[in-house]
């Protein structure tokens, strides 16, 4: 069994993170959608809201799951079984951050292997970010999210 975890903040999930889950499950007899909860980050979504979202925008998927997780990545790999963490990568930006946690979670843990997806070219520049920018403002989303996480920014940002 080729379990991988794909973990991330997913505030809130946009078609990018959907792309990528699409190409891991091609790759993985089960793959772990993991909502992260100790985020240092401010998240514009409760850690609820986030796995609501994720849970209606993927819907019934046999070999997809969503979880949450605190603490480290690796650990929660190793919990889970998994041997792959996945993770997105849009574009020369993103190769630091994400080279650099691969190499400290395999100092952590050499049993869990990190492993990278591009993403169809029209998704490379959306993050959820700038979603949330562009929502913020008043901007269309309906074509960078699923329905309900543009119904979800709309209630966020009532005028
Ligand atoms: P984090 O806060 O951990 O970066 P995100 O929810 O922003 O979490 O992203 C989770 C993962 O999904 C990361 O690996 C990120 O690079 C990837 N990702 C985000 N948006 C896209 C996209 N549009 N295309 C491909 N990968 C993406």
């Amino acid at each position: 069994m080729k379990r991988a975890i794909y973990p991330g903040s997913f505030d809130p999930v946009t078609n990018g993170h959907l792309d990528v889950i699409e190409r891991a499950r091609k790759l993985f007899d089960e793959v772990i959608v993991a909502v992260a909860h100790n985020d240092q980050k401010q998240a514009l979504f409760s850690l609820e809201e986030r796995l609501e979202l994720l849970k209606t925008s993927i819907g019934n998927i046999d070999n997809v799951r969503i979880a949450q997780f605190d603490g480290l990545l690796v650990e929660f790999a190793a919990a889970q079984s998994a041997s792959a963490v996945v993770r997105g990568l849009r574009a020369v930006s993103d190769f630091e951050f994400e080279f650099q946690m691969a190499l400290m979670n395999r100092k952590l843990n050499s049993d869990v292997e990190t492993i990278f997806l591009m993403p169809k070219e029209e998704y490379t520049y959306l993050s959820s970010r700038i979603i949330k920018e562009i929502a913020r403002l008043g901007g269309d989303v309906s074509s960078f999210v699923p329905d309900v996480v543009a119904k979800a920014l709309g209630n966020k940002f009532k005028r």
